[in-house]
């Protein structure tokens, strides 16, 4: 998902509303407009409405580190007594102790046996800081592939959630790295919280920053020819990005820049939107060197064999959202099916090219499920009134489609989830990369908690436990080509970890801030059990339960701010 520049009513009149391009989940279309008056914009900066005179703003940008938000990096760090699931697909093992050096790891020991008095002689000399980690479970950071820091569109039906907002959900959920898919706030913008990040001057994973690749006649500073877009990679790459998110082009135009992102460096990730799929799916794209499919457009279509575009209805229209993401869900049925010639050579050729999934299951999961995502149980203490009414019926708004919905919708994407899991189940189990991305702050996902819920779907669509922590670590390492240094438990790897008091692999839920419920057998009480008790970056110590206070103060604020105004 990503941002709609006409979200509301309330732009109507601005600059912006007339480009009415709706950059969405299904892509980037225009549909109206006149561009003799629209500002140029500087490669990266074309779609942060900022430009268009200050009526649409980034989110507030991260505040300095306050004193006691996080720990460190110490000169010796030593995790003590843990169970180790390192992220490469190895089974668990304990008791250990880690330790850590500024921001590496630089011993991983094995203290003894389990249920066993530990060997003493085998740990590690004292810390000047200890964590007694007895009983609980250590991973690496975990690697959010699918991300954005808000959305400045936002701000159209309230405060555009702040940078620290959405940092302290994803480290509060063990997150310690985020790809940036898009830069939509401005490419500057990302990459200065890029670098204050790195600097560990404010409280916010590691960034990887994807600029936004600017199609349509309208969109200020617009590439249209394939000089244009060479010209454009040149410049973003210039600026410090670390790749480019497309969200369907002419095909020309993304030929040129992948053969140049080539040259200069950068990685790609494509949203293939269902304007741009009759010309070019993911078979087209990854031969031209696309690094990863986002969501899932572009690969039922690359497995028509009966058809060529997918059966739209006569009375469709794109503009309809209903339409739209009714019709998505019935998508999947008109594929090859699983186990077919085609199905299989797809999987082959994308498997052969090194080519990752990012499929962002759980962003549609309202399509399958609209009440359970409606009311989830955090939403009343962690989501901000804003993105509440961000997320609510409108047939004006992007990704709120809910005005018509029915069961028959619900029913089909059912089925619909049910073939794209078994795509990349097969696709794992060929060999394939999948990674996990949240793509929240839309469609009543939020940051963090989507998060942990994609993990429930990729075990849902077949993957080992250990299959889905490696594809939150390892993959998304590899994805963002950083393997070297992040993405598992390993000696001369960063000190990204995360510290959990129950084993996830018996239940992915013991993630979520809220944590899962519990019955003690000796009380007969149900309880809330889990949510990550660390989450360290680079070395620093954060406490992860602090983090996620500071997150429902900030929507207690939020709420009081707005009783107040009233
Ligand atoms: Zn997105």
């Amino acid at each position: 998902m990503s941002l709609s520049l006409n979200r509301s009513p309330l732009a109507a009149g601005r600059a912006w509303c007339r480009l009415a391009c709706i950059v969405t989940a299904l892509g980037c279309v225009i549909v109206s407009g006149v561009s003799a008056d629209v500002p140029k914009a500087p490669a990266g900066e074309e779609f942060i409405g900022s430009i268009a005179g200050g009526a649409i703003h980034p989110p507030l940008p991260a505040p300095p580190r306050r004193q006691g938000e996080g720990l460190g990096p110490f000169k010796r760090l030593v995790i003590r007594g843990a169970t180790l699931i390192d992220g490469t697909g190895a089974p668990p093992i304990g008791p250990v102790d880690i330790v850590v050096e500024q921001d590496r790891i630089v011993r991983i020991a094995s203290v003894g046996f389990p249920k066993m008095p530990l060997h003493e002689s085998r740990r590690p000399e004292k810390g000047d800081y200890e964590i007694d980690a007895t009983g609980m479970y250590v991973l690496p950071g975990f690697i959010n592939a699918h991300a954005h820091i808000a959305d400045s569109d936002q701000g159209k039906v309230g405060e555009v959630p702040s940078a620290e907002y959405v940092y302290k959900l994803w480290l509060g959920h063990g997150i310690t790295t985020v790809r940036e898919t898009g830069a939509f706030n401005g490419l500057r913008w990302t990459l200065n919280e890029k670098q204050h990040s790195a600097a560990h001057e404010t409280v916010s994973p590691r960034l990887a920053v994807y600029a936004g690749f600017p199609v349509g006649a309208n969109v200020p500073g617009a590439v249209s020819t394939p000089d244009d877009a060479r010209r454009w990679v040149d410049a973003i790459a210039t600026s410090g990005a670390d790749g480019i998110k497309f969200v369907g082009s002419p095909p020309a135009l993304m030929k040129a820049a992948l053969a140049e992102a080539k040259l200069k460096n950068l990685r790609s990730a494509c949203h293939h939107s269902q304007f741009a799929v009759a010309r070019m799916n993911v078979m087209d794209t990854s031969a031209w060197g696309l690094t990863s499919l986002e969501h899932w457009y572009g690969l039922p279509e690359a497995l028509f064999t009966d058809r060529t575009v997918q059966d739209f209805p006569a009375d469709y229209n794109y503009s309809d959202e209903s339409n739209r993401f009714g019709e998505a869900g019935r998508l999947w049925t008109q594929a090859a099916p699983r186990g077919s010639a085609r199905w299989n050579e797809v999987i082959k050729t994308l498997v052969d090219r090194d080519f990752t999934m990012v499929p962002t299951f759980t962003i549609y999961e309202a399509s399958r499920d609209l009440m359970r995502e409606m009311h989830a149980d955090w939403h009343d203490q962690y989501t901000l009134p804003t993105l509440m009414r961000w997320y609510a019926p409108n047939r004006e708004a992007h990704g709120a489609y809910w005005f018509n919905w029915t069961t028959a919708d619900e029913v089909a994407w059912r089925k619909n989830y049910q073939i794209w899991m078994s795509f990349i189940n097969d696709y794992k189990n060929a060999g394939g990369r999948v990674a996990v991305g949240d793509d929240a702050g839309y469609i009543y996902k939020l940051f963090g908690f989507a998060w942990v819920r994609e993990l429930e779907l990729l075990q849902e669509a077949g993957f080992h436990p250990l299959e889905v922590v490696r594809s939150a670590t390892l993959s998304g390492a590899e994805l963002l080509g950083m393997a070297d240094r992040i993405g598992s438990v390993e000696v001369g790897k960063m000190a990204d970890l995360v510290i959990v008091p129950e084993n996830p692999l018996a239940n992915f839920k013991v993630l979520y801030g809220t944590g899962a419920l519990k019955l003690d057998d000796k009380t007969h009480q149900v309880t809330r059990v889990g949510g990550v008790r660390y989450t360290i970056h680079d070395g620093i110590v954060y406490d992860a339960p602090k983090l996620l206070a500071d997150v429902r103060q900030m929507v207690t604020d939020a709420k009081a701010r707005e009783a107040a105004a009233k």
